[in-house]
């Protein structure tokens, strides 16, 4: 009987548990260090769990050439159809992004964990600080007994508190694994020169992100002003594509405020004597103080909001490390699944989708 471990209950390892718990030939222990699985996966989604995208593309990416691989393997409807076997029916809405039937992502938790399946062990708040090797055989810590191959599966330090962050993923260092810097992404920015009143501001607008007065990237969505910045979806969008810049000078974010209407700012202000009727209060007392271009708001990009804001980390286990199979190139009998492989996407259920794609290419190749 092949013995496999698997470490971290999210996403990723929660799904391969499940898909591991029917083996025969297999005995699976999943290893998590608190006392309760599947967090990221509850808190995704805001609380819905917006579990994977049915459009999505390599470019969704920052490594569109690894993804278009892995698609070729695990695509959206193979996903789909893994999830409702397993009796978690899904629906998905106009823009393709698929929740579960019930809307609530403890149904996700529910379905995916099954801590009575005969081939299946868990050990809760059991911190994985050591991973080494004797032979062909894996040790954990002091558990008693050895592996015939781990799985990595413990995510990254997005989202978690900063005196959190610093030990996650510390037993990595043994491995002297290329990895690239951890850098926050799905994140707002803080601005320059930004006015504290606008805080609590609510808009739709059109939002592009513009780096040496060049456009890299624009959508439009709902925008909410902060204390210091700015955040909402497209934002985060925006930080993703931030991250893919190797110098990240002279960013600046452009906030069109009336992105469906075609009104001519000057005529209105002749006809009407303010901006009072198209503007939302704060922003139009603050034009009245500060006029600005209503379809060209201009802001410059200080810095993202720290890592423990950000839903997803740029960064992580180099993949020059990792074959297709998420196999560690230079361990045999180690791989890793989801977010602690340098692979992030876009807000709308691709970083989920990676992380459950993951854990069913190792499944079958295990
Ligand atoms: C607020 C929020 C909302 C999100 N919403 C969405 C969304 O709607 N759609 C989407 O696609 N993505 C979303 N994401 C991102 C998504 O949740 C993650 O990309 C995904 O959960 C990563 O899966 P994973 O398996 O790699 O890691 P995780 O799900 O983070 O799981 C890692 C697990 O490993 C455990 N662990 C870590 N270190 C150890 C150790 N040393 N020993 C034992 N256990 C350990 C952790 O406790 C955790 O349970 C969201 C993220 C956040 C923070």
């Amino acid at each position: 009987m092949k013995r496999i471990a698997i470490i971290g209950a999210g996403a990723s390892g929660l799904l391969l548990a499940k898909l591991l718990a029917d083996r025969t030939d297999m005995q699976t222990c999943l290893f998590e260090q608190s006392s309760k699985v599947g967090f990221k996966v509850r808190a995704s989604g805001g609380g819905r769990a917006n579990l994977f995208n049915q459009n999505v593309t390599p470019e969704c990416y920052n490594h569109p050439d690894f993804i278009r691989s892995l698609l070729n393997k695990v695509g959206p409807e193979k996903l789909w159809r893994t999830f409702e076997a397993m009796g978690l029916l899904l629906a998905a809405d106009e823009e393709g992004r698929v929740y579960p039937v019930t809307q609530f992502s403890q149904t996700v938790v529910d379905v995916l964990w099954s801590p009575d399946a005969p081939n299946l062990h868990t050990e809760l708040e059991y911190e994985v600080r050591k991973i080494s090797r004797q032979g062909s055989q894996w040790h954990i810590n002091d558990y008693p007994v050895p592996f015939d191959a781990v799985v990595l599966a413990t995510g990254s330090s997005a989202s978690l508190p900063q005196a959190r962050q610093e030990r996650h993923n510390a037993f990595l260092t043994d491995f002297n694994l290329k990895t690239c810097p951890l850098e926050p992404s799905l994140v707002g920015f803080k601005l320059a020169r930004y006015p504290r009143r606008l805080s609590g501001c609510r808009v739709k607008v059109e939002a592009a992100l513009y780096h040496n007065n060049e456009l890299i990237h624009k959508e439009k969505g709902e925008v909410t002003f902060k204390d210091d910045g700015i955040s909402g979806i497209v934002i985060l969008n925006l930080s993703a594509y931030y991250n893919r810049l190797a110098d990240k000078r002279n960013c600046e974010i452009e906030l069109n405020l009336l992105p469906d209407c075609e009104v001519d700012i000057e005529q209105y202000k002749r006809d009407f004597g303010s901006l009072k009727g198209i503007l939302h209060p704060k922003l139009n007392a603050w034009y009245e103080q500060h006029p600005f271009d209503v379809k060209k708001m201009k802001w410059t990009i200080l810095e993202p909001y720290g890592l423990e804001f950000a839903q997803v980390c740029h960064g992580g286990i180099d993949l020059s490390e990792v074959d297709e199979h998420f196999a560690l190139k230079r361990f045999p009998g180690l791989c890793a699944a989801g977010e602690m492989i340098d692979v992030d996407g876009l807000c709308g259920g691709y970083n989920l989708f990676f992380a459950f794609a993951s854990a069913i290419v190792i499944a079958q190749s295990l």
